[in-house]
C-alpha cells in the first residue's frame, strides 16, 4: 500500500457523506464481523480522515472527521472503542505519524486504529514524573538490538496493552534532555513484568512495569538516537489535547450528567445548587467553545502549548462538577457502589457511579502533566514570562546530584 502524504483527495462535505454511504452499502455493518468492518474502514481512508492516504485517511481537513463519525453512527456501525485505545489514538498515533519511518507507520497504525493492538505509555518513573527528562531507564545497544533495564510507574492500561511508547536513557554522559531515545516496545517481550497499582476508586487502571533485559530491535526505535526528548514532546502535546480537548456537543460530558440529574430530580433543587449548576454550565460551555477554537488551530498543524490550557480546565471542571454532583445527591451520592479490586478495561472519566466520578477526577490534575507544570508551560511558552530556574545546560547529567 502506498503512502502519499502530499496527495489530498479533493472532497467536500457532500462528497464525503456519499463516500461513507457507499462504503456502508458495500460493507454492511450489521452482518460483517466487527474487526473486518474496521479494517475495511481504515483501508478506505475513512478512519481518521486527516491522516495520509494509505494510512487510514484521505489527507482531508481534520474538521471533516465529525461528518464521518456522524454518518457511521447513523448507520449503526461499530466503533473502535476509543476509551480502550485512547493512548494509541491520542498519543502513539500522532507520534508515529510524525517521527516514524514509512515501514513503522504501515506496521503500527492500522492495528492501533482498529483496536487490535492496545498501546500504553511507558514514560513516568518513580524518580521522574514532572521532570520526565530525568528518567533513568537505560537502553544499551547490542548490535541490531537494544537491551533495556528500568522501572516505569503509573502506566495506564499496561495490563491490556500489546505495545508501548517508551522513553529511555541511552547516554548518561550528556545533559539530560540530550541523552534520551524513544522506542515502540513489545509488551509481550521477555523481561516485561506488569503489576497492578490499586487506585482510590478501588480498581487498578494503572500499573508499575518492570523492564529486565528487555530486547528491542533497532527497527523499533522512533526517531534518532538521542532525539527522544523531541519525539516525546510530540506525544506530550498531543496527550494534553487528547485528555482536555476535542469537540463535544453542548451539555455533553460531566455537565450533561448534572443537568440531567437536575431535570429528573425536582426534589433536590435549592437556590444554592441552582446557582452552582449555572456557574458550572457557563464554565463548561466556555471550555467547549475554547475546545472548538483549539481544534481549528490544530487543523493548521501540530498542537502547541495552548493545549495545556484545555487540559487544566478539563481537570478543574471534572473535579468541581463531580463534587457538585455528590452535593446534589446528598447521602445517596456518598455510597460507593463497588470497592472490589478490579482491572479496568478502559479509561473512562464519566463511567459508573457519581462516587466513582468524584474519586477518579482526583487524578485528572496529575495525569498528562500536573496542573502546576501546565501553568508553568503557559506562563513561559504562551505568555512569555521569565522561565523557572534551570540547571546549567553544560553540566553533564551524570554530574548533577540527584
Ligand atoms: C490516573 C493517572 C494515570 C497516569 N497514566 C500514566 C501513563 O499511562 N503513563 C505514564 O508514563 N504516566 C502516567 N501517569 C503519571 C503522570 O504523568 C505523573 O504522575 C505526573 O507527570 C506527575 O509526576 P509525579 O507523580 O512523579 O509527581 P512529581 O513530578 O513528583 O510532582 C509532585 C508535585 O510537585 C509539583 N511539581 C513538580 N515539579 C514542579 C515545578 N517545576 N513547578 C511547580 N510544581 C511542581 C507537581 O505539580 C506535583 O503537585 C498517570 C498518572 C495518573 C494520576
Amino acid at each position: 500500500m502506498a503512502i502519499d502524504p502530499g496527495e489530498a483527495v479533493a472532497i467536500d462535505a457532500a462528497g464525503l457523506r456519499t463516500r461513507v454511504r457507499e462504503f456502508v452499502e458495500e460493507n454492511d455493518p450489521t452482518t460483517m464481523p466487527r474487526i473486518d468492518f474496521l479494517r475495511a474502514r481504515f483501508d478506505a481512508g475513512l478512519a481518521w480522515v486527516h491522516f495520509p492516504i494509505g494510512l487510514g485517511g484521505l489527507a482531508a481537513p481534520r474538521s471533516m472527521q465529525e461528518i464521518v463519525a456522524a454518518e457511521f453512527a447513523a448507520a449503526g456501525a461499530p466503533d473502535n472503542n476509543p476509551r480502550r485505545i485512547g493512548i494509541g489514538l491520542g498519543m502513539a498515533a500522532p507520534t508515529i505519524l510524525r517521527h516514524g519511518t514509512d515501514e513503522q507507520r504501515l506496521r503500527y497504525l492500522r492495528p492501533l486504529w482498529t483496536g487490535e493492538e492496545v498501546w500504553c505509555q511507558l514514560f513516568s518513573e518513580p524518580g521522574a514524573g514532572s521532570d520526565l527528562a530525568g528518567l533513568a531507564t537505560r537502553a544499551i545497544r547490542d548490535g541490531d538490538e537494544w537491551i533495556v533495564n528500568g522501572q516505569k510507574v503509573w502506566t495506564s492500561m499496561a495490563h491490556e496493552a500489546q505495545r508501548a511508547i517508551l522513553v529511555t536513557r541511552t547516554d548518561p554522559n550528556v545533559p539530560k534532555h540530550q541523552g534520551l531515545t524513544y522506542f515502540l516496545a513489545d509488551m509481550a517481550a521477555p523481561g516485561v513484568q506488569v503489576r497492578p497499582l490499586r487506585q482510590i476508586t478501588g480498581e487498578a487502571e494503572f500499573n508499575e512495569v518492570f523492564l529486565t533485559d528487555v530486547r528491542i530491535p533497532d527497527g523499533d526505535r522512533l526517531g534518532d538516537v538521542g532525539d527522544g526528548w523531541r519525539v516525546a514532546q510530540t506525544t506530550l502535546m498531543n496527550e494534553r489535547v487528547a485528555i482536555g480537548g476535542g469537540v463535544q456537543p453542548r451539555e455533553a460530558g460531566i455537565i450533561g450528567i448534572l443537568t440531567e440529574t437536575w431535570r429528573d430530580m425536582p426534589e433536590i433543587r435549592t437556590h444554592a445548587l441552582h446557582d452552582a449548576l449555572l456557574q458550572g454550565w457557563v464554565a463548561a460551555e466556555a471550555a467547549r467553545l475554547a475546545g472548538i477554537r483549539l481544534t481549528q488551530q490544530l487543523a493548521a498543524g501540530q498542537p502547541g502549548p495552548e493545549g495545556s490550557a484545555s487540559k487544566i480546565v478539563f481537570a478543574r471542571l471534572m473535579q468541581q462538577l463531580s463534587g457538585l454532583e455528590l452535593e446534589m445527591l446528598g447521602e445517596d451520592g456518598l455510597r460507593h457502589d463497588d470497592w472490589t479490586m478490579r482491572r479496568s478495561d478502559a479509561v473512562d472519566f464519566l463511567a459508573k457511579s457519581p462516587s466513582y466520578r468524584f474519586l477518579r477526577s482526583k487524578g485528572t490534575s496529575i495525569e498528562g502533566g500536573t496542573s502546576e507544570i501546565l501553568k508553568n508551560i503557559i506562563a513561559e511558552r504562551v505568555l512569555g514570562l521569565p522561565t523557572e530556574l534551570r540547571v546549567d545546560k553544560d553540566v553533564a547529567w551524570k554530574d548533577i546530584p540527584r
